[in-house]
């Protein structure tokens, strides 16, 4: 299966994306944890992603939607696969359709994970990440078993420089403005399943919700 996961920064894509990677065997392709490692390579590449990252601003889509198309290609096509941060534009989904019509394997289903933004602040200024293996903690909901070390690896863990909480105001303004049109956009599709789950509950009951989702699809 081909699912795109949406949702505003900080409801849970990613926690939610490992989860259910994990459980299915699918590939999950986030477009923050690639543009990421590019900008903690020190590429110019990185250092340009890293301006509007920083500000709370997208990237321009032709930068994403060539990262990304390659990304996507590069999966093998028998694996199911599982978006997350990506596509953030109607320009952006249109262009996945095109790659993965290209591939001959189109999308499944959309499935939303809804949350209220002063969940999102809160769970975003907490979030502490692995920069060696991208597991994600939260200070209050979800603590590592040593204060500042990744429960996996060991690393130091760090704050995001985007999750700050003015940087949050203008990446939320930045989801309603850019990324909720793309929910009109794949709703007019018709024959696309497009489902949403409450990430306002807890991280287990979200996964719960997630499953049930997801089987009542068949063929995940
Ligand atoms: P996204 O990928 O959508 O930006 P994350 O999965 O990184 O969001 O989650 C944002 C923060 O909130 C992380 O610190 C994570 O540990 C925490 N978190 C995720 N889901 C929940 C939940 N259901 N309840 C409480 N905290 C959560
Ligand atoms: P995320 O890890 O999904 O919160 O993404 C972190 C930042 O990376 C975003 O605030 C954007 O600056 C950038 N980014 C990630 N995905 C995209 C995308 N699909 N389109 C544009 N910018 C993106």
């Amino acid at each position: 299966m081909r699912i795109v996961l949406m949702g505003p920064p900080g409801s849970g894509k990613g926690t939610q994306a490992k989860r259910l990677a994990d459980r299915y065997g699918m590939k999950h392709l986030s477009s923050g944890d690639i543009f990421r490692a590019e900008k903690s390579s020190g590429s110019e590449l990185g250092k340009a992603l890293a301006k509007y990252m920083d500000a709370g601003q997208l990237v321009p889509d032709d930068v994403v939607v060539e990262i990304m198309a390659k990304a996507i290609t590069a999966v093998d096509s028998k694996r199911g696969l599982l978006l997350d941060g990506f596509p953030r534009t109607v320009a952006q989904a249109e262009a996945l359709d095109r790659t993965l019509a290209k591939a001959g394997s189109p999308l499944d289903a959309v499935v939303e994970i809804q949350a209220d933004d002063n969940a999102i602040v809160r769970r975003i200024v907490g979030r502490r990440s692995c920069p060696a293996c991208n597991k994600v903690y939260h200070t209050e909901f979800m603590p590592p078993k040593d204060d500042k070390k990744c429960d996996a690896c060991g690393a130091e863990l760090v704050q995001r420089d985007d999750d700050t909480e003015p940087v949050v105001a203008k990446r939320l303004d930045t989801y309603h403005q850019q990324t909720e049109p793309v929910m009109g956009y794949y709703r007019s599709r018709g024959e696309l399943p497009v489902l949403t789950v409450d990430g306002n509950k807890d991280v287990k009951d979200v996964t719960a919700d997630l499953t049930d989702a997801l089987e009542s699809l068949g063929n995940v």
